[in-house]
């Protein structure tokens, strides 16, 4: 597969001349490329009166791939390879079903890998399931009641499940494509995949976290809502299993495998772990501030005439700042 980076179309441009585009990259006939695949769309809008979409593709081309690369004769065109999840080998022995305590997006991907190994994991949440833990929060901002265990931080789908789904990450692992994927296969749109702005959109986002379950529990995974894993059962330094509290009544459930996939406000059961001496590592963190712009200051400043054209949506900004303290400043998920 080659890859080609860089094409610039403008903003009508459509499949046709994305494609006259690579093929004039590649110095070859359009007939000459097989397939075509968008792996990244930009805008670049440096220019305030020419504003242009950049893409970045993939091409599959009749003939030898390493030959039509070095005629190309540009930096722009390589060899690519396409990314393929590895599923681990399997290594598990023991019989005991593993059990994951949080079902966010860490629960969720962990969840669907040990579901589709077979080892029908069990797992907790102390959350409700997406379609009461909306009733939950709605009568917080209605009635003023707060779910401890049920609310905007804490239910199926975890932390962000109430934001507009920006799929946001500064970091570059080669992971994150798999992460995509997944969401992209449980209904999130196709676009995520090569946009620069990956978005899924509150809308679909609960409808994405119920196809993910559905396949977990189709596959023989359990998922408890409204249960708070509260202990941690250990013999000699060993899991046998752990407790929880299900629907106000504690219980015990057999396991020698958990994942902590419990996200950042969990504090009650950070303690627990601190308390029963189990080694954890701080990680650094960013502290965050909101700031609310008017959406027609951004588009003028961002796309000058361009502003409110339809092809471009609601314009946005990326921002970092390295003081010399050491200490710096990024805007975030805007
Ligand atoms: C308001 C808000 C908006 C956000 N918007 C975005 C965004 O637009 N884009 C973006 O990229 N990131 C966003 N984030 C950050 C993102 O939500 C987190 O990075 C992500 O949710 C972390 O996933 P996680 O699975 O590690 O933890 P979490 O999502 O926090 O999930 C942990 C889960 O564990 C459960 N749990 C905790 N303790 C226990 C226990 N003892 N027993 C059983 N269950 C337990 C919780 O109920 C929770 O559901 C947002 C965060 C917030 C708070």
């Amino acid at each position: 597969m080659i890859k080609i980076t860089q094409l610039k179309i403008p903003l009508e441009g459509g499949y046709d001349e994305i494609l006259s585009a690579a093929a004039k990259a590649l110095k070859c006939p359009k007939r000459a490329i097989i397939s075509l695949e968008i792996t990244r769309k930009a805008i670049d809008s440096r220019k305030k009166n020419n504003i242009f979409f950049v893409y970045n593709v993939e091409a599959e081309v009749d003939g030898d791939e390493n030959s039509v690369v070095s005629k190309s004769g540009s930096s722009k065109v390589s060899i690519g390879e396409r990314f393929e999840y590895k599923q681990p080998e399997l290594r598990r022995k023991s019989t005991l079903r593993p059990v994951i305590a949080g079902f966010g997006p860490a629960g969720m991907l962990a969840a669907l890998t040990l579901a589709r190994e077979g080892l029908n994991p069990i797992i907790l949440e102390r959350g409700n399931d997406v379609d009461k833990r909306n009733q939950d929060v709605r009568n917080l901002w209605q009635n003023r009641e707060l779910n401890t265990d049920s609310n905007i931080q804490f239910g199926e789908g975890g932390a962000g499940a109430f934001s507009d789904g920006k799929l946001t990450t500064g970091i570059k692992d080669k992971l994150c494509r798999k992460v995509f994927l997944e969401l992209e296969a449980h209904g999130a749109p196709n676009e995520i995949l090569y946009s620069a702005k990956p978005h899924i959109g509150t809308d679909k986002l609960g409808k994405v976290v119920k196809n993910i379950r559905k396949e977990i529990v189709s596959l023989g995974g359990e998922i408890r809502f409204g249960c708070r894993l509260t202990n941690i059962i250990v013999v000699n330094g060993v899991i046998h299993g752990v407790s929880v509290i299900e629907q106000g009544a504690s219980r015990d459930i057999e396991t020698d495998a958990l994942i902590l996939a419990i996200g950042h406000s969990a504090r009650d059961t950070v303690e627990m772990l601190f308390n029963k001496g189990i080694r954890m590592m701080q990680k650094p963190f960013s502290v965050g501030a909101r700031i609310e712009h008017p959406r027609e200051m951004i588009d003028a400043a961002q796309y000058g005439s361009f502003a409110n054209h339809p092809l471009l949506g609601a314009a946005d900004y990326k921002l970092a700042c390295h003081p010399e303290h050491g200490r710096g400043a990024y805007t975030f998920c805007m």
